[in-house]
């Protein structure tokens, strides 16, 4: 709810301060008497008054007049033939909406019995014939005034019911559970609201403390303490408190209150708008729990997935193990085979006839590829054995440099080209990064076609990483294996090209251990392009 600064209750469309009579205004005066004279005589000394005077012969002719309108005063003759100024008044006064118009007899008897009936009758006063100007005058402006000021205050009588009535329907049809305190936080108005809300009748409350509904209120506001200060209370208005409500039946439930202070002729008072907020709060409760429970379930996944990551670890250690140790001892059998078909080539040949020969050579090769094989599958089961110790800045162009040292003799023998630019320094292991270009680059100029190979590696950001490319001119691969040759031993050119194809299942390896991915982009007899994603950090940065 909006609080703004005190506001002034008046009489909402009316004006206090405006008459509704104004001097200018004119009233009637009904001048009664059986005789012309007499009448002109009278009109011509209250005629000075400017009011509007209504004149009559007879009392028949009053009581008509009086049928259709009102009147300041009467000025009655008593003498009248028919009917006279006694059974007039007394019929005047016998109708209801002349009951109260105020009689002023006119009469040349000044007898006592005269002046009984006339005041039994409700005259205000007597007028003595001869009728002194002066005298008539002011008796008549007097009752002009009186007029004037009944008519004022019945017109801010009715204000003040009107603008009652308009503020009582405002808070009765406000959502919320609206009170009216005075300054010493007693309740003055409450509206239905509060009745539906707190379970009381409005009457039980009205003249008691706001406590009553809201323990703390008070204190809350400061109303009624000395916090609050020379301003008195609403001059802590502006937020919304949070306290707890009790209804009649003493449960308790909680509130948002907003105070704002009005001030109104009477001084300053409070308006309370008491929002019942069970349901905010229980909607809030139960997203804290929720949130709290699906934290537990995602504390306890993921000490699950670390459980599951650290099992995974623990086998694939096992796993490299496992191949180290067997493709090491496997080494030294199968250096005996190779060894003693190698002396029976050397020392026995003469003994062997063409066939045997053949078989022995086939096992000699055979022995020594296996051997080949080994050597490879232990140098993959050791990447996995991080045993290469903490990361540090690798420049890329020191490595292809050294990757060009390394492959000189192919690449003079196949004039291969080989560029790069671009390349960062890498949080990584030198050794690592070295067989990586070195497997992709020597790669790039085995497979190659009849032209020179021409290979071109290049790096750049994207999205946080480093996306290195490896682009060549050779026989390229066709999509359906661009996943297959990944795999160990997997090759897809047979003997053609030498090889074990373990080459790209160790660069895999490589780029995952540290966080990236590895895939190419390739067609048959259009080069093939290698690429990988190594995540940037601080350390990385462009070096050559
Ligand atoms: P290897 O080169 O020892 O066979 P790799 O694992 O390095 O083993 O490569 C696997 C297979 O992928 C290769 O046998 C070859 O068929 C294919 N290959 C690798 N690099 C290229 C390339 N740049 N162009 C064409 N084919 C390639």
């Amino acid at each position: 709810m909006a609080v703004g600064a005190p506001v002034q209750i008046g009489c909402g469309d009316a004006d206090w301060n405006k008459p509704a009579l104004t001097m200018q205004d004119q009233v009637k005066i009904l001048l009664v008497d059986d005789s012309p004279e007499n009448l002109v005589s009278l009109e011509a000394t209250l005629s000075g008054l400017g009011q509007d005077l209504v004149l009559a012969n007879s009392g028949k002719e009053a009581l008509r007049h009086l049928l259709q309108e009102d009147f300041a005063v009467i000025l009655l003759d008593v003498k009248m033939p028919e009917m006279d100024g006694f059974e007039t008044a007394e019929l005047i006064r016998s109708r209801k909406r002349s009951r109260h118009t105020p009689i002023l007899f006119l009469t040349a008897y000044k007898s006592d019995e005269h002046l009984f009936r006339g005041y039994d009758l409700g005259a205000v006063d007597f007028l003595f014939k001869p009728i002194i100007p002066e005298v008539l005058r002011s008796k008549v402006s007097v009752f002009v005034e009186l007029t004037r000021n009944n008519v004022l205050l019945q017109k801010q009588a009715e204000v003040l019911i009107k603008a009652e009535r308009k503020f009582r329907s405002l808070l009765e049809a406000a959502p919320d559970a609206m009170a009216v305190l005075d300054q010493d936080g007693r309740i003055e108005v409450v509206n239905k609201q509060v009745e539906k809300v707190f379970g009381y009748d409005r009457q039980d409350l009205l003249g008691r403390s706001m406590e009553i509904l809201v323990p703390f209120f008070r204190e809350g506001y400061g109303i009624g303490t000395s916090a609050a200060g020379k301003e008195g209370p609403g001059a802590h208005n502006g937020a919304s408190l949070d306290l707890r409500g009790i209804r009649k039946d003493g449960s308790e439930f909680p509130v948002e209150i907003t105070v704002s202070p009005l001030d109104t002729e009477e001084g300053r008072v409070v308006t309370a708008a008491i929002r019942d907020v069970t349901e905010q709060k229980q909607a809030v409760k139960d997203i804290r729990d929720l949130n709290a429970k699906l934290e537990l379930r995602v504390a306890e996944r993921t000490a699950e997935l670390l459980e599951s990551v650290e099992m995974l670890r623990q086998t694939n250690d096992d796993l490299n193990q496992f191949v180290y140790a067997a493709s090491h001892d496997l080494q030294e059998p199968l250096r005996l085979v190779a060894l003693y078909s190698q002396i029976i080539q050397e020392r026995h040949a003469a003994q062997l006839d063409d066939q045997a020969k053949k078989y022995l050579g086939f096992v000699l090769n055979g022995a020594l590829r296996m051997e080949t094989l080994l050597k490879d599958l232990l140098q993959y089961s050791q990447l996995g054995a991080i045993k290469d110790g903490p990361p540090g800045p690798v420049p890329c162009g020191d490595v292809m440099r050294q990757v060009l040292l390394n492959l000189q003799a192919s690449i003079e023998q196949n004039k291969a080209q080989v560029s790069w630019n671009g390349l960062p320094t890498l949080e990584a292991h030198e050794t690592r990064l070295l067989q990586l270009f070195q497997n992709l680059v020597g790669n790039a100029i085995k497979y190659r076609r009849e032209d020179p190979p021409n290979i071109h590696v290049d790096a750049e950001r994207r999205f946080g990483d480093w996306l290195f490319s490896i682009r060549d001119n050779g026989i390229g691969i066709k999509p359906e294996y661009a996943q297959q040759v990944f795999g160990i031993f997997k090759r897809l050119h047979g003997n053609k090209y030498p090889g074990t194809g373990i080459g790209l299942a160790i660069c895999q390896r490589i780029v995952e251990s540290y966080g990236g991915r590895i895939w190419l982009d390739s067609m048959p007899g259009e080069g093939s392009t290698f690429y990988f994603t190594f995540p940037h950090r601080d350390g990385s940065m462009l070096a050559d």
